[in-house]
């Protein structure tokens, strides 16, 4: 059997043991704001933003963009479940600025392995086959990092399926200190009207 999965499960026996009133709380988001940011280990939603279970949706993806498929989690948020501002929360050493779309398109035609990085160069070191089917996915890989949160905050301002009245906010997460940056330019982009 697997280690991870035993030590999974009595990390949840633990939590379940505590978990008091907590199966009470309703399905809305009692604090009624929506995050959406990166699927980094080193980011904690909960703790960055003081959040407990119940106060607000956490989105998650890699590089914590305003995929299709975030934005439709964020309609959800605020159609259906009353959420009233969003937050985009990019953050520093983002794994999606160290590659390229061609460069996973590669790794991926060559195998299926996990690739390295040597000295700034992604190598693969698997064995074939791998698979053409990256081609056919836009990875949304970061260059600049203020610059995709205010793409980002942009493309969510811009949807029609998001009304004016909600406000974005902009940051990045600084991984080294643990401190939220705001980025002006997205915020502004997001402004509510
Ligand atoms: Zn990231």
């Amino acid at each position: 059997m697997s280690k991870l999965r035993d030590e999974v499960l009595s990390a949840n026996a633990a939590y379940a043991e505590g978990f008091g009133d907590k199966g009470k709380l309703a399905l809305p988001p009692a604090r009624r704001f929506a995050v959406l940011t990166c699927m980094d280990a080193r980011i904690d939603p909960a703790k960055l933003a003081g959040l407990q279970e119940g106060d607000a949706h956490v989105i998650r993806n890699a590089g914590g963009r305003a995929s299709d498929d975030a934005i439709r989690s964020l309609v959800i948020s605020y159609k259906l479940l009353g959420t009233q501002e969003f937050f985009v929360i990019h953050h520093t050493h983002c794994g999606m600025q160290l590659f390229t779309e061609e460069t996973l398109r590669e790794l991926l035609k060559s195998s299926l392995e996990t690739a390295v990085l040597d000295e700034g160069q992604w190598k693969d070191v698997g064995r074939g086959p791998g698979s053409a089917q990256g081609e056919f996915v836009d990875w949304l890989t970061i260059k600049d990092l203020a610059e995709s949160v205010v793409v980002d905050v942009e493309r969510i301002r811009t949807s029609p399926l998001v009304p004016k009245r909600i406000p974005i906010h902009g940051f990045i997460y600084h991984v080294e200190t643990g401190r939220l940056v705001e980025v002006p330019r997205a915020t502004e982009v997001g402004r509510a009207s």
